[in-house]
């Protein structure tokens, strides 16, 4: 785990945290804040960013970088809507000791 990388929005490439656009790709890097949590953790993390209100979009990886659940929050996700992203992520928990949640914000 290095914490002064980030993770491309467009191409997935690990850039320097500080870089504005990506070398890659050239794409700009946006508002993207990554962290690692205990699954024991996971829920009430999500639960926490999604009460905040800023965030557009949640992916959570698992440690191997692979895709565990992606969330778009667009449209204002609430109450009800929220209630099977919560399940899904019950069930995540269950399987892996650590995740990577990563919050996309618009700039
Ligand atoms: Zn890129």
């Amino acid at each position: 785990m290095n914490s002064d990388k980030m993770i491309c929005k467009n191409c997935n490439k690990d850039i320097d945290d500080s870089a504005k656009y990506c070398p890659e790709c050239g794409s700009s890097t946006g508002s993207r804040d990554e962290f690692y949590v205990d699954s024991d953790h996971l829920v009430e993390e999500i639960k926490k960013i999604i009460d905040e209100g800023i965030a557009t979009r949640i992916i959570i990886k698992d440690e191997n970088d692979r895709t565990l659940l992606d969330i778009p929050l667009a449209a204002g996700l609430v109450g009800a809507l929220i209630a099977p992203w919560l399940a899904a992520l019950g069930a995540i928990a269950a399987l892996v000791v650590k995740c990577k949640i990563i919050v996309e914000k618009p700039n």
